[in-house]
């Protein structure tokens, strides 16, 4: 596994991270980083399981902030959401994401699918489905090139409406996939009502699935039940051989983690397309 080209990320402590005078501050700079070019995108590689095969791409969003250094969208996101800039910076992550597929399309390399995480904000109240037809269409870019990564909390909040922009999406032909899969509520019967292709499993049963009989027997329900639905499954947060193993014993498809790869600058990305997954 390789870990080149991951730009450091600060993770300050609870109590300075809540401290309303950084919060305020960040706030406030947040407003100015979109143009000011603070904000960055890094391209985490996810793997096909079987053929150990580079299988895609998520876009993470990033802050150079000018004194803090690089803030983790942790600390972030969640101020965009409540303030409302999510939507701007939203809008500017899915062209960037939908500009790299161009750029790589390009620079003659295979097409290889992007995903992008769209947060409950973004996705009720912007118009999210002209939005990325837009996008698709003026980069001239297939459709199932771009996948976008909801989670169920997001569907919960208004799950009608969430219903018919998912259905709108969809009818596009971009991939749809649920993020965090098996932190939120929803069970089986009501995933079956949205119209998805993917299920991304929360990174905390894949950190115990080889320590706890009960993780790895619920990794493995979750694999054989999504797939009875025709969906294909995405582990996170893979950091180990013997995770990706007891993973690709379960008939899980992708695999995505610091076991392959940290999250990549663009560059660090085409280097690694390059010379593929060292495994
Ligand atoms: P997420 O969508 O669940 O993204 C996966 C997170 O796990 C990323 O953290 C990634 O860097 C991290 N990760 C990847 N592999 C491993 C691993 O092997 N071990 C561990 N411990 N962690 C791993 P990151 O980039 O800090 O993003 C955190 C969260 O911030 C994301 O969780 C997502 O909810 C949100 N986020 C990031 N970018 C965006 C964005 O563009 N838009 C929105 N709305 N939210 C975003
Ligand atoms: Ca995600
Ligand atoms: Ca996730
Ligand atoms: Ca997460």
């Amino acid at each position: 596994a390789k870990s080149t080209g991951g730009a450091r990320i600060v993770h300050f402590a609870p109590d300075q991270r809540s401290a309303p005078g950084r919060r305020l501050a960040l706030e406030h700079q947040l407003h100015r980083a979109l143009e000011r070019e603070e904000l960055f995108v890094q391209y985490q590689p996810k793997i096909d399981l079987q053929s150990g095969t580079l299988a895609g791409f998520e876009a993470l969003l990033r802050w150079r902030h000018p004194e803090h250094g690089i803030i983790a969208p942790e600390e972030f996101v969640p101020i965009a959401e409540e303030t409302g800039l999510i939507v701007p910076i939203g809008d500017w992550i899915a062209r960037t994401a939908v500009a790299q597929i161009a750029a790589w399309r390009a620079a003659g390399l295979p097409s290889i699918p992007v995903s992008v995480n769209l947060s409950a904000r973004q996705f009720l109240q912007g118009d999210v489905v002209l939005l990325v037809e837009e996008l698709l269409a003026q980069a001239d870019v297939a459709p199932h090139l771009l996948e976008l990564e909801l989670t169920e909390s997001l569907s919960m909040a208004d799950p009608e409406r969430s219903l018919a922009i998912m259905h709108r999406l969809r009818a596009l032909g971009v991939t749809l996939s649920i993020d965090d899969f098996g932190t939120g509520y929803s069970s089986f019967g009501y995933l079956k009502r949205l119209p998805i292709d993917k299920l991304k499993i929360d990174k905390s049963f894949i950190h115990d699935m080889v320590h706890s009989t009960d993780a790895n027997a619920i990794v493995q329900a979750i694999v054989a039940m999504a797939h009875h639905m025709q969906l294909r499954v995405v582990a996170e947060g893979v950091e180990s051989a013997a995770q990706a193993m007891a993973l690709r014993e379960t008939g899980c498809d992708q695999a995505q983690g610091y076991f392959y790869a940290r999250p990549l600058d663009a560059a660090a990305a085409i280097a690694y397309r390059a010379s593929g997954p060292a495994l």
